[in-house]
């Protein structure tokens, strides 16, 4: 991507922000899903940034990709949650993996919004440990029929298609599968709607009962499942650092304009010490998640240059699960500390620190929790698989 297509993309994505910004304020304090975010997105040419162009997109790189799912952070986890779930884990798994006929097939109709796609790899018995899936396969012809239940999914009520995993029946290998979902007896998805923020994003379940798909629609070779599981989540995790980096740019920004405008004890708050340490620890959070996520978009690209250099790949997984471990805590921190500095209006959700706060909370859990993030780093500086916690 030239730098000229780098600006414009991200100005697209601030027009976006900006449009979106009020509509998702009040879809927010009304705790409702934002249904114009789609089609605002899709106005804008949002929807399949890191897509080909050949194939609708706009060709972005990570690092151009990591910019503007920051300044989407901004809006809210909810907003760039929508995002990670459409493109990071769902386009992305296909555009590295599809064949020529299933990119065509699906990445055109998702970048123009006909489709919305999903990622499901998580069960209701079966988080930090894929391998310990349930949901199975079974080949009837030059049909697949599927069995099981993912549950806790980004845009799983309003995919038209998700990337599904699953076991052969009778055993074998992980395999990844699209996943047309049209609801009826055979897929029977429910949201969940009891949750700590992101009201105005999906998350939800769906159960396939002997739900048959095309044969065809094997995402890579039969088996490789976990390898494409995996790899898909640097994808995801980078896209949870990158929108983390843009919750503590909005906390930084929200608690510095509060600290010059709210006066007590006859000055402004912002010239009182203890107030004064909660914006420098929010703006060194905010430099040090920075630096992370451009190093780790940087690094993605530079293995995506040479797919076949292990090395460089490793270096690429670990540094995505370094920037989503220190930016996710980081901005949980910047949330609470913005929450501080706002006081009593803080605490309230009409507030963005309060709502950043509560969304905020889930990126310590999804695409890897906090434990699993740091035994990943840990057996790299211990020296590898040898020092795996679990294998
Ligand atoms: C809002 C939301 C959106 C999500 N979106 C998606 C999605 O789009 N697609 C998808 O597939 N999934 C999604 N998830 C699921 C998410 O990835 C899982 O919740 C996460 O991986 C953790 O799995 P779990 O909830 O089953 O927790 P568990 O794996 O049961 O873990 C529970 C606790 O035990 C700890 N633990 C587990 N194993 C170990 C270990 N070996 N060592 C130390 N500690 C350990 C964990 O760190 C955690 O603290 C989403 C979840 C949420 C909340």
């Amino acid at each position: 991507m030239t730098p000229a297509d780098s600006a414009r993309l991200l100005a697209d994505v601030e027009a976006f922000c900006q449009e979106l910004h009020d509509i998702e304020e009040l879809c927010y304090v009304e705790h409702r899903f934002n249904d114009q975010l789609i089609p605002l997105a899709r106005k804008h040419n949002v929807l399949g940034m890191p897509v080909p162009e050949v194939y609708g997109g706009r060709g972005a790189d990570t690092v151009t990709y990591a910019r503007a799912l920051a300044r989407i952070g901004r809006e809210g986890t909810g907003v760039r949650t929508f995002f990670s779930g459409h493109t990071s884990i769902g386009q992305y798994p296909i555009l590295t993996w599809g064949n020529e006929e299933q990119k065509q097939r699906y990445l055109p109709p998702s970048v123009r919004g006909e489709q919305i796609l999903a990622f499901g790899l998580t069960e209701p018995e079966a988080g930090s440990n894929p391998l310990e899936l349930q949901m199975t396969y079974e080949r009837r012809g030059d049909r697949i029929v599927l069995n099981g239940v993912k549950y806790l999914i980004s845009n799983a009520g309003i995919a038209t298609t998700a990337v599904v995993f699953a076991y052969p029946k009778g055993g074998g290998r992980l395999s990844a599968f699209l996943v047309d979902l049209v609801d009826g007896p055979g897929c029977v998805r429910e949201d969940l709607t009891a949750k700590m923020g992101m009201p105005t994003a999906n998350t939800g379940m769906f159960e396939l009962t002997d739900y048959a798909i095309p044969a065809a629609n094997l995402l890579g070779e039969e088996g490789n499942g976990f390898r494409i599981a995996m790899g898909t989540l640097v994808s995801g995790r980078l896209s949870v650092a990158a929108g983390c980096l843009g919750v503590i740019e909005d906390c930084l920004a929200e608690a510095v304009r509060y600290a010059r405008e709210r006066h007590q004890h006859g000055k402004p708050i912002g010239k009182h010490q203890l107030v004064q340490e909660h914006l420098a620890t929010i703006e060194m959070h905010r430099l040090a998640s920075e630096a992370l996520v451009l190093k780790a978009a940087a690094a993605k690209d530079a293995s995506a240059a040479e797919p076949g250099n292990a090395p460089l790949r490793a270096q690429a997984e670990l540094l995505a699960a370094q920037a989503k471990l220190f930016a996710s805590n980081a901005a949980w921190d910047a949330a609470d500390r913005a929450v501080q500095v706002l006081g009593g209006r803080g605490w309230s959700t009409l507030y963005r620190p309060g709502r950043h706060l509560q969304d905020v909370r889930v990126c310590r859990i999804y695409e890897g929790t906090d434990e699993i993030l740091k035994l990943k780093v840990a057996a790299a500086v211990l020296g590898g698989k040898e020092f795996e916690a679990y294998k």
